[in-house]
């Protein structure tokens, strides 16, 4: 092939692994119609965005640069893992054009449109770009997790970086990163994109449910130490975490009779690993048994936005007792 098909060069700094520079667009706060979209939901999408249960989805290479056979291959080959956790097929068909995921290897990083609004997107326009994936022999580390990670998006998973939630274990150097991005991506990223690819989290309204954060999601990014106050260095992730395994599985459901091909994905682990318990579990069970996966879905959704509530209540409850404490110690000092 010539030599267009070649993806993006790595950038390398001295800092960082290679891998660092590379950072993921996210789409999902873009209206293909231009603009923002506003009232999104959930760290999956909103519900609305969200694939049928069982779906099969037709997937293919389409211009400005299909890619390589080899480069299609490693595509093909990794998304399989997917369809082990969620109860979705993808398939392949030659003309990509007619497609509903439509993919390029051309050089605007890596990014896709997540769930459902591929739809909207006009044929045979890309939906997808892998800027990373190369025609070299064997699947690298950071192939495999760029195709995990994008194919997340598309089934509906947002960034876990971005989770409502961060706050409870992160607080980023917004400064630190927005130079980083300026100087490291081709073409750099404005504080703007930077603020909304990394920074912003998504409101309680964009995203339907979500968990603690997950360091280990194949949706959350890379994180050199000195990103955060914390000065917790997180390495890029390559494969599905148990938490996105067990998502994938309570957003689409294998129910009985349609078995995962990973004996060990089932409800009870899904449950176990999303650590849902009480009166939400019986439900999400009740919804299971009785084989309706929008009303798991919705069951999930509640559960989750009430962790929500509870871990903003906890919060403001610690905040509340650290200004009493606070106002205490001063009323001792006074009275000393
Ligand atoms: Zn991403």
């Amino acid at each position: 092939m010539s030599s267009e098909t070649a993806p993006q060069q790595p950038i390398s700094t001295d800092e960082n692994p290679e891998w660092y520079s590379r950072c993921c667009t996210d789409l999902s706060k873009v209206n293909p119609s231009g603009g923002r979209i506003d009232g999104m939901k959930a760290i999956l999408t909103r519900a609305s965005w969200l694939w049928e249960n069982g779906r099969t989805i037709t997937v293919g290479f389409v211009l400005p640069v299909p890619g390589t056979p080899v480069q299609q291959a490693k595509v093909q080959e990794v998304v399989k893992e997917w369809e082990k956790y969620a109860n979705l097929k993808f398939h392949f068909i030659p003309n990509g054009n007619d497609a509903e995921i439509r993919i390029s290897f051309d050089n605007t990083g890596s990014w896709s449109w997540p769930g459902t609004v591929a739809l909207s997107i006009p044929k045979p326009t890309q939906t997808m770009n892998f800027g990373w994936v190369g025609s070299n022999p064997g699947i690298a580390d950071n192939e495999r997790g760029v195709i995990l990670h994008e194919f997340g998006h598309a089934i509906g998973y947002m960034h876990e970086h971005q989770s409502p939630r961060r706050g409870e274990k992160l607080t980023l150097n917004e400064q630190v990163i927005i130079e980083y991005t300026k100087r490291t991506q081709i073409p750099p990223w404005s504080e703007e994109q930077t603020r909304h690819n990394i920074i912003n989290v998504y409101t309680r309204a964009e995203v339907s449910n979500f968990s603690e954060v997950d360091f280990k999601s194949i949706m959350m990014y890379f994180m050199p130490a000195n990103w955060n106050v914390q000065g917790i260095e997180i390495p890029p992730n390559y494969d599905l975490s148990p938490m996105d395994k067990a998502y994938g599985f309570l957003n689409y459901p294998f129910f009985i009779g349609t078995a995962s091909s990973d004996p060990n994905v089932n409800i009870l682990n899904s449950l176990n690993t999303a650590k849902v318990t009480g009166a939400a579990r019986a439900n999400i069970a009740l919804e299971y048994i009785e084989g309706d996966w929008r009303g798991l879905r919705a069951e999930f959704t509640r559960w989750a936005v009430n962790q929500r509530a509870l871990s903003d209540r906890a919060q403001a409850v610690s905040e509340r007792e650290e200004t009493t404490a606070a106002v205490a110690a001063v009323a001792e000092v006074e009275a000393n």
